[in-house]
């Protein structure tokens, strides 16, 4: 075969690459293939995190791939469009589009570890909706094998667009500290989570001020690092690595369930007939982490403040805003949407469900509440994460940052914080139904 289009979507890497790895080796010369597909980049699934992520991420793709002899081919426009011109500027045999008589390949296995719809329930349903029977048979599944980069890539003939740096992909306000894209990045720190911090991830992962997690979401959200490589990189005898291994099967359970259940991104799950309150002026506070909770306030500020939220935070300014405030999850996983680089719908829209109650899980524990001071205790027992997100509460001492409102007088009135929004102690209680008191406060 001649020439063979290997078009790059969410797998923005030349290691462990099946679409990029079948092109080189079908054909003689390669087309590596990047669309900005201007209804993305204008309609709601980009943002300027988002942006400078991919920006990074795509001039790092064409630095490995310029390694190797080749180079990145970026175009702007539609995807199909692109696509079927260059299949009939240069005769293209390996991408099927109607009318062009080319073959086009999907390569399964290459956004997740295994493919949705691969595994289903025994009992029949066309996806799991329990995690746990899911992972019992997702780590059963024998993965492929891992797929070393070509060594040598000739690319085609054809007029190519500059690299688009991050305005041209999407202006707008960026947060101030935002991890660098791309493969070279997340490759470096794959390899330094695995040679260290893995090891007690078990007992970390939760620990706010810790900060021991992978940080590695980014990274497998644009494919610059593939979660097959994570998956056989980790290693599961220990502790950290059956943990780690865990978390990449929950977002593969996400994803499955998004695939037999697209309407989610919008829909509950499972409803619960909830009638959310409408209160703009809480959502405004929460969104602005200004709702007098430290502990939420500090996850909506690391937000802002780096486009990422450690997961125990989700949880809590998740189920704040759901559970507490009783507001509408879609608010929440919108304004998560806007902001974190890792936002993805499958795992953004159902984690937010599997607070909300209104998700996966809910046989279980749909009525759960996370009480932001147990929470703050539990996670926070220094308050050092409060500390590093809220400057203005830099110089309360200790756990009592957790509660400024217990404050001496004198101290709170130098302090630009503002009281809370609600009165947990009694008042909390007046936005939940008979059914959510049920559910019990973590
Ligand atoms: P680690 O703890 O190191 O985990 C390793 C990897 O496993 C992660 O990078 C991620 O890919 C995967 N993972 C971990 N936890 C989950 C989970 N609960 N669901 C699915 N995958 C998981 N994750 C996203 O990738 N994108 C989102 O948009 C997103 N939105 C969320 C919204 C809410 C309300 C909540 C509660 C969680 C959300 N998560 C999301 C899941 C989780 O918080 C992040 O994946 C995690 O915090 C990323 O940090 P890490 O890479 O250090 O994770």
């Amino acid at each position: 075969m001649s020439v063979a289009i290997a078009l790059f979507t969410r797998d923005l890497r030349v290691h462990d690459n099946p679409v990029l790895h079948a092109a080189c080796h079908a054909a003689r010369e390669v087309v590596p293939l990047f669309v900005l597909d201007k209804a993305i980049v204008t309609g709601g699934s980009m943002s300027a995190n988002r942006a400078v992520f991919l920006a990074d991420a795509l001039a790092d793709l064409d630095s490995q791939l310029r390694d190797r002899n080749g180079c990145l081919v970026v175009r702007s426009g539609s995807v199909v469009n692109e696509v079927e011109r260059i299949v009939a500027d240069l005769g293209v045999e390996e991408i099927h589009l109607a009318g062009h008589g080319c073959e086009v390949r999907v390569h399964a296995n290459t956004i997740t570890v295994v493919e949705p719809a691969a595994i289903t329930p025994s009992g029949g349903g066309s996806h799991f909706a329990v995690f746990t029977p899911y992972y019992r048979r997702w780590v059963a599944v024998d993965t492929r094998r891992l797929l070393v980069p070509p060594d040598r890539i000739t690319v085609a003939s054809i007029a190519a667009q500059p690299l688009p740096g991050p305005e041209q992909i999407r202006s707008g306000q960026r947060s101030p500290y935002l991890s660098p894209g791309g493969e070279t990045a997340g490759r470096r720190i794959l390899r330094d989570w695995l040679t260290g911090p893995i090891q007690q991830y078990e007992q970390a992962h939760d620990d706010l001020v810790a900060d021991g997690t992978s940080r590695l979401s980014p990274y497998l959200h644009f494919g610059c690092v593939s979660p097959t490589e994570a998956l056989r990189a980790a290693d599961r005898s220990t502790p950290g690595g059956e943990a780690f291994i865990r978390q990449l099967a929950w977002r593969d359970f996400h994803h499955q369930v998004l695939a037999a259940r697209p309407d989610t991104s919008t829909a509950d799950y499972r409803t619960r007939h909830d009638r959310w309150r409408c209160d703009d002026a809480a959502a405004r506070a929460w969104r602005d982490g200004r709702t007098g909770y430290p502990i939420v306030d500090a996850g909506m500020r690391q937000l802002r403040r780096e486009g990422w939220m450690h997961n125990r935070a989700r949880l809590i300014t998740a189920s704040f805003l759901t559970k507490t405030l009783y507001l509408d999850w879609r608010i929440g996983a919108q304004h998560f949407f806007d902001l974190l680089v890792d936002a993805d719908v499958a795992n953004n829209q159902l984690n937010w469900q599997w607070v909300a109650g209104t998700g996966t899980d809910t046989d279980t524990r749909p009525n759960r509440i996370l009480n932001p001071l147990r929470q703050a205790q539990r996670y926070d027992p220094s308050g050092d994460y409060v500390r590093r997100y809220l400057p203005e509460l830099q110089d309360v001492r200790g756990p009592a940052v957790h509660q400024p409102w217990k404050l001496d007088p004198s101290q709170r009135a130098d302090l630009d914080y503002p009281d809370p929004i609600i009165d947990l102690r009694d008042g909390a209680d007046h936005f939940r139904t008979a059914r959510d008191k049920t559910g019990g406060e973590q």
